[in-house]
């Protein structure tokens, strides 16, 4: 097939503040170019692929990010800012759209998923987030109430959240399990990576790795500088270690010496990367069983869970995590979130979007 990939009006591939979209970005098009097909990625300016992905063109398009659903309030309209980059990605889809079979969207937004019964070329939405906007919810209902097939989610907690008429299909992730080394031991010290940013609840991994007197290494961008210091200043000094972000390359490294990683989302969290890329290190992980990670962690085998936004429990989980062999994470991970199983179950949902679209044509409409 020939694919066209619309990446994420956030930031450019390679920022991070596209998030755990911009790693799926790449294990989808390193994957499908594995399975024989063409691929071509239009993104943000600025933005890169890596080696991985170098047999596919880059196209970029410069504008002003979009604002990101899950910091607006639910009710919020949607819009679109004066030189917006979105519009630009889409027009630039559109008026190639003949040169493509299918095009993938990976962009959590209204404009692609209203335009899909409208495009002569089929359009598939991979969606990357639970429900965090009315005007989203709604947009998603009502294309797939005529368009099922062009809908794929990470989880089933997380396409839970959506009014869909049958059974979603869902995809999980995939990672380059090359990229990510297997550490035999780690040091006493507790891990978390992510966006900072209050829907992933850094306050309560912070509070119990004070509760254990444990470090707290903490991967990622600062997306919330103010959050991040009231967190700072809840728990004792010392207690968290700011890594900044990193590329995975050095994120895989730091992240293979804890001794657990803490994942504690206070949203339905769709997926949950780095709960896989932990394990792909050999690291447990503990997390809340909400969104994703509730679906990831499988009690014993690659970490522990605790309910959702209990403290007491997470460190419970902590401590059970410790216990949990780090050859069964890396096994774990190594059977269901590889790039290529990832690329295979993408393939299937392409080829059923492509034929439902051509079926949909030889009716008439
Ligand atoms: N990440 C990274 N470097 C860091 C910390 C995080 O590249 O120092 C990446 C990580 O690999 C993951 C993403 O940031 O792909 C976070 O994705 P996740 O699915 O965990 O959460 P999201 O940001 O999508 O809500």
């Amino acid at each position: 097939m020939r694919v066209l990939v619309v990446s994420t009006p956030v930031g450019s591939l390679g920022s991070g503040r596209g998030g755990g979209v911009e790693l799926t970005a790449t294990a989808l098009v390193a994957g499908l170019l594995e399975r024989g097909h063409r691929l071509t990625v239009l993104a943000g300016e600025g933005s890169r692929l890596p080696p991985a992905c170098s047999g596919a063109a880059l196209w970029c398009e410069a504008g002003v990010d979009q604002p990101s659903w899950q910091h607006r309030h639910r009710d919020a309209p949607v819009e679109i800012p004066v030189d917006g980059v979105l519009p630009k990605l889409w027009q630039r889809a559109l008026l190639h759209q003949a040169g493509f079979d299918v095009i993938v969207n990976l962009a959590y937004d209204w404009l692609p998923i209203w335009l899909t019964p409208h495009t002569a070329c089929p359009l598939a939405h991979l969606i990357s987030m639970g429900s965090v906007g009315e005007a989203m919810d709604a947009v998603v209902a009502a294309v797939a109430q005529h368009h099922p097939e062009h809908f794929a989610f990470h989880t089933a907690a997380q396409a839970g959240d959506f009014s869909l008429p049958g059974a979603p299909r869902l995809v999980g992730n995939g990672f380059d399990l090359t990229r990510y080394h297997f550490a035999p031991s780690g040091d006493p010290l507790l891990g978390w990576a992510g966006r900072v940013a209050p829907e992933k609840g850094l306050e309560d991994a912070a509070a119990v790795a004070a509760d254990l007197q444990m470090p707290l290494a903490v991967w990622g961008l600062e997306e919330d500088g103010a959050y991040a210091r009231r967190v700072e200043a809840s728990v004792p000094a010392g207690t968290i270690q700011w890594r900044g972000f990193l590329p995975t390359e050095r994120l895989q490294q730091e992240l293979g010496r804890c001794a657990v990683l803490l994942n504690t989302p206070k949203w339905n969290e769709a997926f949950g990367n780095v709960v896989v890329e932990a394990m792909a290190c050999g690291v447990p992980v503990a997390a809340y069983a909400r969104g994703g990670p509730g679906e990831l962690v499988q009690e014993g085998t690659n970490g522990a869970l605790a309910p959702p936004d209990d403290r007491h429990g997470l460190r419970l989980a902590v401590q059970r995590a410790l216990a949990v062999p780090r050859a069964g994470c890396r096994r774990w991970v190594e059977q269901t979130c590889s790039q290529q199983a990832f690329a295979a179950r993408i393939e299937a949902w392409l080829e059923a979007v492509v034929a439902a679209a051509a079926d949909r044509a030889a009716r008439g409409g």
